[in-house]
C-alpha cells in the first residue's frame, strides 16, 4: 500500500493508494492487511506506520526525509526537562521521533489535539511538545495553561505576517486559512484555522472562492481536486511571491526515489522493539480517543 501525506509532491500523491494527513494516515498503517508499507512522508510518519504495524514492512522513498519540528526536540533534553516536571502529563504532537513517543502519556494530531486536551480535567498539568506554536494556539482554545517546548516547523515559521497583509489587501475577497503550526500573528490574521483535513473540509464549506493558504503549499493540489473552480494562493514568506514555502524534508521524496524503493522494497523503517513497544502505547491511547 502506498500511502502519501498532503505535502508530497503531486505526481506522489496521484499514485498513491491514499493520500491524507498524520491522523487518517497514521490510522490506515494500523489496519492495512497489506504486508508492506510504502510510506510517501516523512520519517517521523513512517516510524509511526512501523511502530502500529511491526510485523509489516515499511519503507521510505528517501530515509534521509526528516522534520525540523522532530529535530527541535532532542530525545536526552527532553527527558531532564519531563523530570524536572514529574507530576506533569505529558501530551505530544505527533511530529516527533519514536524517543519522544516513548516518553508520552499521549499522542496527538493537529485533527483531534483539541479534543484530546479538552478530555483532561481543567487542573491537570499538562507538558506538550514538540510545537511551541500548535502549544500556544491549544492553550488558547482549550482554556489551559500547558508548559511548552520550545519547538517549531521551519515551513510555518516562514510565512510573513508583512507579505501576507500585502496579498490580502491584492485580493481583499480572499480568506486566509492556516495551519495552527504558524506562529501567532498569522493565526490572529485568519479567518478559519484548522488541521490540513479541517482545511480541505473548511474550503468546501465556505462560500469564499478565493483562498490565502498559510500551510505546506502542496495540499493545494488536493484543493483544486475538490473545487476546482476556486482560486487557491499560497501564502508568502518574506521574500514576498518569490519565497519557496516547500517543506524541504518532504521533497525529498520523488517520483524516481519511490520507484527505485518499490524495486529494492529498501531503504526499510527499523526500530528497536522495545521502543516500539513504549512508543505504541500513547499512539494506541490517542487512536482510541480519535
Ligand atoms: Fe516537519 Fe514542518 Fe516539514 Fe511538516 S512541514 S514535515 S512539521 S518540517
Amino acid at each position: 500500500m502506498i500511502l502519501s501525506h498532503f505535502y508530497q509532491d503531486e505526481e506522489i500523491q496521484d499514485i498513491a493508494d491514499f493520500v491524507g494527513d498524520s491522523l487518517d494516515l497514521s490510522k490506515k498503517a494500523a489496519n492495512t492487511t497489506c504486508d508492506i508499507i510504502v510510506f510517501c512522508g516523512v520519517k517521523f510518519m513512517a516510524e509511526v506506520a512501523k511502530i502500529l504495524s511491526p510485523q509489516k514492512k515499511v519503507i521510505l522513498p528517501d530515509i534521509r526525509a526528516g522534520c525540523s519540528l522532530e529535530e527541535s526536540c532532542p530525545p536526552k533534553k527532553f527527558k531532564v526537562f519531563k523530570e524536572l516536571h514529574p507530576e506533569h502529563t505529558v501530551v505530544s504532537y505527533i511530529n516527533c521521533s519514536a524517543e519522544i513517543k516513548s516518553m508520552s502519556d499521549i499522542i496527538v494530531t493537529s485533527s483531534n489535539a483539541e479534543r484530546i486536551i479538552k478530555s483532561f480535567p481543567l487542573k491537570e498539568k499538562i507538558i506538550f511538545a514538540p510545537d511551541k506554536h500548535l502549544g500556544r494556539y491549544l492553550n488558547k482554545v482549550t482554556g489551559r495553561n500547558m508548559l511548552l517546548w520550545d519547538g517549531s516547523c521551519v515551513v510555518h515559521e516562514t510565512f510573513s505576517e508583512k507579505e501576507i497583509v500585502k496579498l490580502k489587501i491584492r485580493n481583499e475577497d480572499a480568506e486566509i486559512i492556516s495551519h495552527p503550526e504558524c506562529p501567532e500573528v498569522i493565526l490572529n490574521k485568519s479567518n478559519f484555522i484548522g488541521s490540513t483535513s479541517a482545511l480541505l473540509n473548511y474550503i468546501t464549506k465556505s462560500k469564499t472562492n478565493k483562498f490565502i493558504i498559510a500551510t505546506e503549499p502542496h495540499i493545494i493540489h488536493q484543493m483544486k481536486k475538490i473545487e476546482p473552480n476556486k482560486i487557491f494562493i499560497s501564502a508568502p514568506g518574506s521574500n514576498g511571491d518569490c519565497s519557496c514555502t516547500n517543506c524541504p524534508f518532504m521533497e525529498l521524496n520523488t517520483l524516481e526515489k519511490l520507484k527505485d524503493c518499490l524495486l529494492k522494497v529498501n531503504p526499510e523503517i527499523y526500530l528497536d522493539e522495545q521502543l516500539m513497544i513504549n512508543a505504541k502505547k500513547p499512539l494506541i491511547k490517542m487512536l482510541k480517543l480519535s
